[in-house]
């Protein structure tokens, strides 16, 4: 199926309003973006238009029932200047796992990636080039019908726009083990990227800044006893530097593309990685007995979100500097190098725009 995608070009670039050197992450905007309607069972033909507001009823059911998903990526550029971007197909494999949990269409490939590239391919001149930057892309669907009333939308909208920006967490984090409130729990959506499941997870993460921590480590529903993933990243727990420890795919964590990159790459290099349930009690006594010298989050937006201290019980576990972190260390600057094209690409993760 070849898709057929209208072009509505902005007459008026804001790319020298944006200052490369200092971007906020997720405040900028580039100049165009990517939509298509689901309408009446059927994908309509996709345009691309100049960033901006769109019209929407206020009924739309997406705002009170929270059909919503939404994927976040990256697109770089190559050694040769031109975009490419990193495993998109994982983006919209999950994109279409989420859907279906959240009882809405599947889209295809075409219109995704098709769209995907057309978007990147116009607005190139917003991918940053300075270290650690990139152009962040954020395809998301969402339920526009115009109606009162709990039942699956029969109109979906899609849009993806795409935000330059810089490196994410530029210090290492202070992250608190949650043990009041869940994110996720057996037979819920915690493998989708719903909207919902970050909606509840703001009052807890204002807790815990109260308290002094930039970040939630949750655990399951049940016992509150097993790590499973903190923020927008999977977790990572090395020890010894030999040893990774990470939380199995369980259905209630999201299924990382940059967790799936970093097991990869780590097995490849020899690690000895052990995927199951991670109890909290174990972490601390490895942190206790000076045997944990890593813990990461990994997600698309940072890569790695290197973790300077974990908050349990009300004390703060504090990890080696960030220095010292010869696993996260290196992943970054694996992935970051296969993502800019100065390191090889062995397992075939780049895609050209
Ligand atoms: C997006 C996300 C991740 C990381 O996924 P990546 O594909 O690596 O970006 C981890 N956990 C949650 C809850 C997420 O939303």
């Amino acid at each position: 199926m070849a898709i057929s995608i209208k072009k509505n070009k902005t007459q008026a670039s804001r790319i020298h309003l944006c200052d490369f050197e200092n971007i906020e992450f997720g405040k900028i905007f580039s100049d165009h973006m990517f939509k298509v309607d689901f309408i009446d069972g059927k994908w309509q033909d996709g345009e691309i238009l100049p960033y901006g507001e769109i019209l929407m009823a206020p009924s739309i059911s997406a705002l009170h029932y929270g059909q919503a998903i939404f994927e976040g990526m990256k697109a770089f550029k190559g050694a040769d200047g031109n975009p490419q971007l990193f495993r998109p197909l994982e983006n919209f494999k999950r994109l279409n796992i989420s859907a279906a949990r959240m009882g809405m269409p599947q889209i295809p490939e075409e219109i995704f990636i098709g769209g995907l590239k057309e978007l990147v391919s116009l607005d190139r001149d917003w991918i940053p080039t300075k270290e650690g930057s990139a152009l962040y892309l954020r395809p998301f669907m969402f339920a526009t019908d115009d109606f009162v009333g709990v039942r699956p939308s029969s109109n979906y909208c899609f849009i993806i726009f795409c935000c330059p920006v810089n490196s994410y967490y530029p210090k290492p984090i202070k992250v608190k083990v949650e043990q009041k409130y869940v994110r996720a729990s057996d037979g819920m959506a915690g493998f989708a990227k719903a909207a919902g499941n970050y909606g509840i997870s703001m009052l807890p993460s204002m807790e815990a800044k109260k308290q002094g921590y930039d970040q939630i480590i949750w655990t399951d529903g049940r016992t509150h006893e097993h790590v499973e993933e903190s923020g927008t990243t999977n977790l990572f727990f090395v020890i010894e530097d030999k040893l990774i420890l990470t939380p199995a795919l369980d259905g209630n964590i999201l299924e990382g593309i940059t967790r799936d990159s970093c097991l990869q790459l780590l097995r490849k290099e020899g690690y000895t990685i052990e995927e199951r349930k991670i109890s909290i009690k174990e972490i601390i006594a490895y942190a206790k007995a000076g045997k944990l010298s890593d813990c990461f989050g990994t997600g698309t937006a940072a890569i790695i979100a290197k973790i300077a201290a974990i908050g349990f019980e009300g004390i703060d576990y504090e990890l080696p500097p960030a220095e010292n972190r010869k696993v996260s260390n290196w992943l970054f600057k694996t992935i970051y190098g296969i993502q800019t094209s100065t390191v090889k690409d062995e397992f075939n993760w780049i895609e050209k725009v």
